[in-house]
């Protein structure tokens, strides 16, 4: 008998990284799971993996399109609640940079535009999907895991500057997300990952072999990682399942951040 026997969950941006791994541990746990993305293949892929783990094929539902599109957030509600009945847990992961490659600052003539881009996927897409699930989770009195980042916190950037603005945010509206829903009975947390060995820095435009130097370099930055070493997508995985789990019932408006190490007292207030 799994963790999750019999629950429906969603996991955005599972084509990849963090929700692909933690829809792994979902569907391992007994789970009944929507994944979805853009890139079919990698969603594919994805179906293949957790067949074979043993999770029955009717156990999975694939839902392809783009998160910001208003439609496809509906698709994704309406069909999970279609296959599976019910939605129990919505984990909010599909996230991406959209950096100031030029560092031209707030100012720039491309500043409106790359703001919009970052709080359209990592801010409005969340609040939006949420707000469609709403009326389903109050329903079975489910749960909402954020995925934000250690990017939200109060220090400055400036490639990624929105992204930050983006995801500081989304922290926000976990909190304010959570103090709404527990009303009904929903709670709503939020994991906020540090550096993590996914395709994150790819999709920013990041050539493959410079994002290994980089999580390379990084890891060898003994100070900056408590635990010594990059994360990897089951060690935020494990932390969602965590919160999604009602055991964790008495954690409500949490924001999990994996803070660097030295930063800890700075920062243990969260
Ligand atoms: P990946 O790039 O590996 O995965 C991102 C996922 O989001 C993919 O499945 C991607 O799917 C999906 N996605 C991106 N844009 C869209 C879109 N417009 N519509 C639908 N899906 C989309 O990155 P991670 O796994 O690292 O990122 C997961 C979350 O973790 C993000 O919210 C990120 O901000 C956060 N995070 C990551 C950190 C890291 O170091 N890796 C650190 C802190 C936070 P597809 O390409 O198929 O559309």
């Amino acid at each position: 008998m799994g963790r999750f026997n019999g629950k429906s969950v969603i996991v955005t941006g599972s084509s990849n990284g963090i929700g692909a791994a933690t829809a792994l541990q979902f569907a391992k746990e007994g789970a009944q799971v929507t994944i979805t993305g853009r890139k079919v293949e990698n969603l594919e892929k994805l179906h293949g993996e957790m067949v074979k783990s043993g999770t029955p094929a009717s156990n999975i539902h694939i839902v392809v399109g783009d998160i910001t599109n208003v439609d496809v957030q509906k698709k994704i509600i309406e069909e999970t609640v279609s296959k599976f009945g019910k939605l129990d847990i919505l984990v909010n992961n599909a996230g991406a940079a959209f950096g100031d490659d030029k560092y031209q600052g707030t100012s720039s003539p491309d500043s409106m535009n790359l703001l919009e881009k970052n709080l359209d996927l990592n801010l409005k897409s969340v609040m939006n999907i949420t707000n469609i699930a709403k009326p389903h989770l109050i329903a079975t009195k489910g749960e909402v895991v954020n995925i934000s980042s250690i990017a939200s916190l109060n220090f400055g950037a400036l490639w990624h500057s929105y992204y930050c603005i983006a995801k500081a945010a989304l922290d926000q509206l976990t909190r304010a997300q959570a103090l709404e829903l527990i009303a009904q009975e929903v709670r709503v947390n939020s994991v906020n990952p540090g550096i993590v060995a996914t395709n994150f820095l790819a999709a920013t435009g990041i050539p493959d072999e410079a994002s290994k130097k980089i999580y390379d370099y990084v890891a060898t930055q003994r100070k900056a990682f408590p635990a010594d070493r990059v994360g990897v997508p089951d060690d935020i995985a494990n932390v969602i399942l965590f919160l999604a789990d009602r055991k964790a019932s008495y954690y409500i408006g949490r924001v999990f951040i994996q803070t660097p190490k030295q930063t800890i007292s700075e920062y243990a207030h969260y």
